[in-house]
């Protein structure tokens, strides 16, 4: 063991590294890189954890094999525990500690560390494959993975709406722009035919969706039975939606914004229409039927964040002087002549309908 890895200063400049970081990415790799420094071991795997009634799912973050720490980049899809890991968090539930597995051929160990949420659910796993570990080394990891756990989900909690448990708009603006600087480049090759430019490759697409006559549902039931609207039309939209990577956010009192992923604008307009006859068709305790309008647009091309809502925002108010529950295409209005392309302003904030 090497007594210079717990050195309190080298510990205390590693938690304080790690937590200067925001960014998912760079703070699950900050994180393996710290241990690594401090605690050399063969190698290290960062999992995210998700329960599904009594099952539990895992993806791999970030791992680190002999001191090169990677990021998965979110491509590890959720797959079931082993047997064994299985065994590990039934135990971890009991004990609330880490957990450790003799491999059986005799060539080391797995250390489970688990980091909990606040509702006691493990949701995050740290795995080290070493020669066994000393106590005090067990000790130093786990602490160290504690605070980062805790880092985390206080950044997590900034960005969810507290009332329906959405993403608010805190990192919408950062996703559109992560959409529209990563786009391919013959997506805007003009001598690529609209086909073979797009040859089935998912596309973007945002939604702004806007609850139809929602003040009276206030006036009529109170707020509290808005409030319960809210909560019904976030899960409602969330579960409608098919892809795991499609994202709903809170944008505003009762404005959501949903960015999915589609091949064709026939896909997209498919998909936003399906979420609105979900909430169209669903029967709302007490307060009966609800309805929302939706105007959505191709993330690709547009300067801003903002330019991209703006141009949702544009289809959301045709469809609202339109007869509202129904869904509207910008492209399709523009098209038809109905919208003005929009002067591609940057201006800061877009006011929604
Ligand atoms: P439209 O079909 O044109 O969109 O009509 P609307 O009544 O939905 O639109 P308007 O913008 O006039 O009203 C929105 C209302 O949403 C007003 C506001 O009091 C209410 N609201 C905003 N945030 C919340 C919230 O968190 N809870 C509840 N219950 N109401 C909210
Ligand atoms: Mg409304
Ligand atoms: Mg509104």
């Amino acid at each position: 063991m090497n007594q210079h890895s717990y050195n309190p200063i080298a510990i205390i400049n590693s938690l304080v590294n790690i937590t200067s970081h925001t960014e998912k990415n760079v703070l699950e790799k900050s994180l393996l890189i710290a241990l690594n420094e401090l605690i050399p071991t063969k190698n290290i795997r960062l999992f995210d954890v998700q329960k599904t009634g009594e099952k539990h799912e895992i993806s791999l973050l970030a791992f680190s094999a002999n001191g090169v720490v990677s990021s998965s980049q979110n491509e590890d899809k959720p797959h079931p525990v082993s047997d064994e890991l299985a065994a590990a968090f039934e135990s971890i539930s009991q004990h609330g500690d880490s957990v450790s597995i003799a491999n059986a051929d005799n060539s080391g160990w797995q250390i489970i560390y688990p980091s909990f949420d606040a509702n006691n659910e493990i949701f995050m796993i740290l795995v080290q494959s070493c020669d066994k570990p000393t106590t005090q080394e067990q000790k130093t990891i786990h602490g160290i993975f504690k605070v980062y756990a805790n880092h985390v989900a206080l950044i997590e909690k900034t960005q969810r709406d507290k009332l329906t448990g959405l993403f608010n708009r805190e990192t919408l603006d950062d996703e559109i722009t992560k959409i529209l600087v990563n786009a391919d480049d013959d997506l805007f090759d003009i001598n690529v035919n609209d086909a073979r430019r797009h040859s089935g490759k998912p596309r973007n697409w945002l939604a702004v969706v806007d609850i139809d006559h929602f003040k009276s549902i206030n006036d009529d039931y109170g707020h509290l039975y808005g409030d319960e609207v809210l909560i019904l039309t976030s899960r409602l939209m969330t579960s409608g939606c098919m892809r795991d990577d499609d994202l709903v956010y809170r944008y505003g009192g009762e404005e959501f914004v949903v960015l999915i992923k589609a091949v064709s604008s026939i896909d997209a307009m498919n998909a936003f229409d399906r979420l609105r006859k979900i909430i169209a068709e669903h029967d709302f305790p007490q307060v009966g039927n609800v309805t929302i309008s939706i105007g959505f647009v191709e993330v690709l091309g547009q300067q801003t964040a903002s330019n991209v809502i703006g141009e949702a925002d544009g289809a959301l108010y045709y469809a609202k002087h339109n007869g509202r529950n129904q869904t509207q295409s910008y492209h399709e209005l523009v098209e038809q002549g109905v919208l003005v392309v929009s002067e591609q302003v940057a201006s800061e904030d877009v006011e929604l309908f």
